[in-house]
């Protein structure tokens, strides 16, 4: 599942094509549809970064690819002119190497969506003044759960770590952020910030609903949250919360 070291890894096998001019092709007929290769064909790819949960390859001329992996796309990297099995969504061939993505990811061109996206939480170091700060303005009556998940205040935190930096924090997923102070919240983006950077760590609350809590042996709950009903997952004891505590 790309969240967002997963994506950071992504980012640094692409690094190999950087300076190459690319050889771009779109296998698959839902990208071929998009026209995108026919727009980077024949430019140099100038840089790749992760932002958020977003790759950036910025090609010369300003054109820049963002792709969003969800929860399927890959990207892999392999010598250039290599077998190509079934219909990927890109092949990006250079001077070596070639990148061939697969599964179903957004393509786009262009960087305004980058653009409105808040602080990376793996910026290293991460800016965590600046989210508060976007958290702040955001609408307060919105619950600290589903604000987490909301790129354009804070890009990066996926679902997984949304529930495991609320639980190391002790924050319950539905406090208003009204209901928390900025010490609070600041507790939760540190948290994530350093779980992601974990080579592995074990898991609290994610996946956990109905198995006894880790630290109190309550049993780790798990509702849908927010617009998109992403599934937060909590201790009722440890994230006691202290606005309307749902059960
Ligand atoms: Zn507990």
């Amino acid at each position: 599942m790309p969240e967002g070291d997963s994506l950071h890894r992504a980012a640094e096998r692409l690094r190999v094509l950087e300076g190459d001019v690319i050889a771009a092709e779109a296998p698959h007929p839902r990208a071929a549809a998009l026209g995108l290769a026919e727009r980077i064909d024949g430019r140099r790819l100038e840089r790749v970064e992760a932002v958020g949960k977003n790759l950036l390859l910025t090609f010369e001329g300003g054109v820049v690819l963002r792709s969003h992996l969800r929860m399927r796309g890959r990207w892999h990297v392999q010598r250039a002119g290599g077998r190509i099995v079934g219909k990927p969504w890109l092949v990006l061939r250079g001077h070596r190497w070639e990148a061939v993505q697969r599964n179903g990811p957004v393509l786009e061109l262009g960087a305004l969506a980058v653009a409105r996206l808040g602080p990376d939480i793996m910026a290293d170091p991460p800016d965590l003044d600046a989210m508060v700060a976007r958290l702040r303005a955001a609408e307060q009556g919105r619950e600290i759960g589903d604000a987490l998940l909301d790129q354009r205040l804070v890009a990066g935190i996926g679902n997984l770590w949304r529930a495991e930096a609320l639980f190391l924090a002790g924050v319950s997923p539905w406090d208003r952020l009204d209901d928390v102070s900025d010490e609070q919240i600041r507790c939760v983006l540190d948290e994530a910030a350093r779980a992601m950077r974990a080579p592995r760590s074990r898991r609290f609350a994610y996946r956990r609903a109905g198995l006894p809590c880790r630290r109190c042996g309550t049993r780790i709950l798990s509702r849908p949250q927010g617009n998109h009903a992403r599934l937060a997952y909590w201790c009722p004891t440890c994230q006691r919360g202290t606005g309307a505590a749902k059960a």
